[in-house]
């Protein structure tokens, strides 16, 4: 087998066993690696309706056949498992030497189950695996815990930790790695915490497999050669996703005051013009020269990593207009192991509530001390507000009840990533169907869309939004490689086939690697519906009322709301398209028809599929 390791690590953190397996071949061709391995390896290995929080949780850290390779951008791995946020699907990317150390320890993917009975890190060398002890870093933040790994296994070991969010069970703690890269957004941290594991050190010095590795060689130098030669390369490198700012401004689409706005009057101040002017330094990820971690001194005067989204959550969201403050709420987030974009939908709900009196405790909009000790409360579930808010938005709406449910912003009960939908339905179409509830990585249509024109809620944005799941929520996630060398500076799409192939040797065009998407999306839908069993309709697909119901007051678009009966029409066009019923359930012969028949077989003893 080549481009796959071949293997994977299955680790029981009860028992203290470790198990390694070989990699199904057919598996390896239908799934890629990543999300496609995660989706199977869930699919088949929890009991529906396991507890998230149980030892029967399995968390997977999963890398594809690009992953490691001298090519653009790939250095990236999935980590995912049931979600204590969401009781779904969830997962998330982190770019990391951990991605790159994992392969060449000689895993495609490690399965963690179990708890182990105290704290205790993984670490894997070279197809060696055990737990140590941990307990001399339990307490401490993400950042300390790595500063303390690496002098033990040294700089170049790939480590992956949880904050204090992670081991409170946050329902919204992720996974920290490289002081800043961080992905899980859906409680990926709050699982690893309730297993007890601080942290997983890959340490590896084996080569990576490549069917042909003088063309692997060749073609990583022209493709990053062509990066680097892009028109807008140079203004990338200054900015990365910072200039986001500036263009959700222009186009009323900024989340501002818990989306009930599209603009901020302080956008200026916190965009990508502005971030030049307090920048150190770029960071990034393994394996990239596109490297979009913009370091800044913030308001401490301590270094942190920002980027669109966090800028978006921490800043215009709840009303903080001084990137210097911004920075420190997005350092101390990523210090604790919090996902920024879910910790700026809980402030700005507990803004909003406070300033309709359903709370007793005084937050007010852009506040930044209250902000900064209420995310401390968050970490450590220290009072009622922290602790009510360190289970997502939805559990604080229904625990405060009076219809602050309308402007509670999730899908699914995953907070929705940072844009404003009031005046594109097909962006909204994109969060209300993204595969672990409101994210922009699955279909970011808003750009598209906002070009084409955003009044209609026509069959071409149907369309635009499956053929961007299935480029980006199927392939790209499975790869597992970066999308946004792609999507940023216009590396061809037609470079991936060659890319696996010298990997693989496998010829796999985009018309085959399409179906892979397909496949692996309708997977999670499947894995979804299980969970959710009678439960499920297609009111999971809607995105929060606020959208509908509450126009825009401000700006070019002020009286601007979504349709919802609109809405509803271009839902079901998109269950139609997909070849779902009208709750949004794939039909049997869909799913048959992505080699998914046992699939099928397991779903319809839970609920009724359609022919
Ligand atoms: S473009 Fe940014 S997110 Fe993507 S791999 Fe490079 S540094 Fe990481």
């Amino acid at each position: 087998m080549f481009g796959w390791t071949g293997k994977l690590l299955h680790i029981n953190l009860g028992k203290g066993k470790a198990v390694a397996d070989k990699l199904d071949a057919a598996m390896a061709k239908d799934f890629l690696g990543g999300r496609g391995f995660a989706a199977r390896i869930l699919w088949d290995e929890l009991k529906q309706g396991v507890d998230p929080f149980s030892p029967d949780n399995k968390l997977v850290f999963a890398a594809g056949p690009l992953t490691g390779f001298a090519l653009p951008s790939s250095g990236k791995l999935v980590v995912a498992a049931k979600s204590p946020l969401t009781w779904g699907y969830g997962d998330g990317n982190i770019g990391t030497f951990a991605a790159v150390q994992m392969r060449k320890a000689g895993y495609d993917t490690v399965v963690v189950e179990g708890k182990a009975e105290g704290p205790v890190i993984l670490l894997v060398r070279d197809e060696s695996a055990e737990l140590l002890d941990a307990r001399d870093l339990w307490g401490l933040n993400s950042f300390e815990t790595e500063k303390k790994l690496a002098d033990v296994y040294g700089h170049t070991a790939g480590m992956l930790c949880i904050g204090q969010g992670g081991e409170n069970l946050v329902k919204f703690a992720n996974i920290v790695s490289q002081q800043g890269r961080a992905g899980g957004r859906p409680g990926m941290g709050a699982v690893m915490g309730s297993k007890n594991l601080k942290a997983v050190v890959f340490i590896g010095t084996n080569e990576l497999p490549s069917a042909y590795p003088k063309e692997m060689k060749d073609l990583g130098g022209e493709a990053y050669r062509e990066v680097l030669l892009k028109p807008n390369y140079a203004f990338w490198k200054r900015q990365g996703t910072m200039s986001t700012i500036e263009w959700s401004q222009e186009n009323s689409v900024l989340p501002s005051f818990n989306y009930s706005e599209g603009i901020f009057s302080e956008a200026d101040a916190i965009g990508g013009f502005a971030t030049e002017k307090i920048k150190v330094s770029n960071r990034g990820c393994p394996q990239c020269n596109m490297t979009c971690g913009n370091v800044v001194k913030d308001s401490d005067r301590k270094e942190s990593e920002l980027d669109y989204e966090n800028v978006g959550m921490l800043g215009s969201n709840i009303g903080v207009g001084r990137l210097t403050q911004v920075a420190a709420l997005n350092r101390v987030a990523d210090e604790y192991g919090l996902d920024t974009i879910s910790l700026g939908s809980v402030l700005g709900f507990a803004m909003e509530a406070s300033e309709k009196g359903l709370i007793k405790e005084k937050v007010p909009w852009g506040g930044f001390k209250t902000s900064k000790a209420l995310i401390k409360d968050i970490a450590f579930r220290q009072g009622y507000l922290g602790n009510l808010l360190a289970d997502g938005v939805y559990s604080a709406s229904q625990e405060i009840g009076k219809g602050s449910d309308k402007w509670a912003m999730h899908v699914k009960g995953l907070e929705i990533s940072a844009y404003d939908c009031h005046t594109t339905p097909a962006m909204a179409l994109a969060y209300g169907t993204c595969s672990i509830g409101a994210h922009h990585k699955d279909a970011w249509v808003i750009a598209w869309e906002v070009k084409v024109g955003r009044e209609g809620y026509t069959a071409e944005k149907v369309d635009k939004v499956i053929e961007l799941q299935r480029i980006r929520a199927g392939v790209f996630e499975s790869l597992t490689v970066c999308r946004l060398p792609w999507i940023e500076v216009g590396l061809d799409l037609e470079w991936y086939p060659k890319f696996l192939h010298a990997a693989t040797g496998m010829e796999m065009p985009w018309q085959v690697l399409n179906v892979v998407g397909d496949r692996v999306f309708n997977m999670i839908r499947a894995f979804w519906v299980r969970e959710y069993g009678g439960k499920w309709s297609s009111e999971m697909d809607v995105p929060p009322s606020r959208w509908f119901d509450e126009p825009l007051t401000e700006g070019p678009f002020k009286g601007a709301k979504l349709d919802r009966i609109k809405y509803d029409a271009m839902l079901q066009m998109y269950y139609q398209k997909r070849g779902w019923d009208d709750r949004g359930i794939p039909r049997e012969s869909t799913l048959a028809g992505l080699g998914l028949a046992k699939v099928a077989g397991e779903l319809s003893r839970h609920v009724n599929l359609a022919q």
